[in-house]
């Protein structure tokens, strides 16, 4: 689900039950309408194996799906979480013993993010070792987020696939570091206007630090937070990116730009941005590039190829072509097709045609 209806209006998920103090920093985040990314169906989760893809293709687990990840979570949220009650704030009772609290935030055990960064390719999305441990069990009642309306900027900002390509993912990466600032200058400013407990406290007076942190940052009414620039900076580095979310209209003429491809008996699947969000299209891809020589429209060429308008666009949106001013394609050379990807590299394939 990706808005709220809140008593002001509908309101996008990633900045739904955010403190006030959030907005006061940057009013932009009950103002735009972020966008809705509905390939990220998180109900029946869009990473899973789908029946024939080719060997290879990036799949995530269903028990576990992107939530292979520990978050941080500074001090106010933490206490949010606690007033809330329930599942979420008995599985954080369990990180206050087994974590590492402090004043600023309720972090992973000590070791846990080593043995993270260390099988990270092979275990994100997929092992059971790195499951969050805020995620209900499915035996529970399916997989949710026990911590939904408090969790952090990294799960408000993350889709593993995007409606607008990478100009949507530099959007919610932007929109990332303003949220994670915004939460650094919170936490911090709690930190110096409350009375943490020592290190090496006891769980209960971090449970009773966490709860007054989050009735501070509710009842910030604007005080100094310190040096505002680095909000400043995500702030219009977000700014910018938003203005840059892609355009609906397809250019006219494209040329190819794939990074990688698997054949399948019945598709290929092609990736562009991201090994998560790929566009699934027919083997008459190789007939379609073949008819891409930089003038051509490609409209013409998808129908020589009998190749789909609604995969150009797929293929467009996940980056695979591009206007052919910053990706080329030779004539094709026998059965061969060249092409030159964005980092300046030149590919030849031999698709079977
Ligand atoms: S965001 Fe995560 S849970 Fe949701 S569809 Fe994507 S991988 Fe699955
Ligand atoms: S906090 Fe929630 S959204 Fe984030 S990884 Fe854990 S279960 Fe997933």
């Amino acid at each position: 689900m990706d808005s709220y209806t809140a008593p002001g209006g509908p309101i996008h998920s990633a900045v739904a039950f955010l403190p006030d103090a959030f907005v006061t920093l940057v009013p932009e985040l009950s103002e735009l309408a972020l966008p809705v990314e509905s390939r990220a169906t998180c109900h029946d989760c869009h990473m899973v194996d789908k029946p024939g893809d080719p060997a290879g293709t990036v799949t995530f687990s269903p028990q576990v799906g992107c939530c292979t990840y520990h978050p941080r979570l500074p001090n106010f949220l933490v206490g949010r979480i606690l007033r809330e009650g329930g599942e979420g704030a008995e599985r954080l009772k369990v990180q206050l013993r087994e974590g590492q609290p402090d004043a600023w935030e309720l972090g992973p055990p000590v070791g846990w993010l080593d043995e993270y960064q260390a099988g990270r390719q092979d275990r994100f999305g997929k092992s059971g070792f790195v499951r969050c441990p805020y995620l209900a069990n499915p035996a529970e009642g399916g997989l949710h987020c026990t911590i939904w309306k408090d969790r952090g900027a990294v799960c408000r900002t993350w889709y593993c696939a995007h409606d607008q390509g990478p100009s949507g993912a530099a959007m919610w990466r932007s929109l990332k570091r303003v949220l994670l600032t915004a939460e650094r200058l919170l936490a911090r400013w709690a930190v110096s206007a409350g009375d943490p407990p020592r290190p090496g406290a006891e769980p209960e007076a971090w449970e009773a630090w966490y709860l007054r942190a989050a009735d501070m940052v509710d009842a910030w009414d604007g005080e100094y937070l310190g040096n505002l620039a680095d909000l400043e900076r995500s702030r219009d580095g977000f700014l910018g990116t938003w203005s840059e979310l892609a355009e609906d209209e397809v250019p006219e003429v494209l040329g190819a730009c794939l990074t990688k491809w698997l054949v399948g008996d019945d598709r290929i699947v092609v990736y562009g941005y991201s090994a998560f969000d790929v566009a699934r299209v027919p083997r008459s891809l190789w007939q379609f590039l073949s008819q891409l020589d930089g003038e051509r429209p490609w409209g013409a060429a998808a129908a020589e190829a009998a190749f789909a308008e609604e995969h150009v666009l797929d293929l467009f949106r996940v980056g695979a072509l591009e206007p052919p001013t910053s990706a080329h394609l030779d004539p094709v050379q026998g059965s061969r097709l060249r092409l030159k990807t964005p980092d300046g590299k030149w590919l030849t394939l031999e698709p079977d045609v």
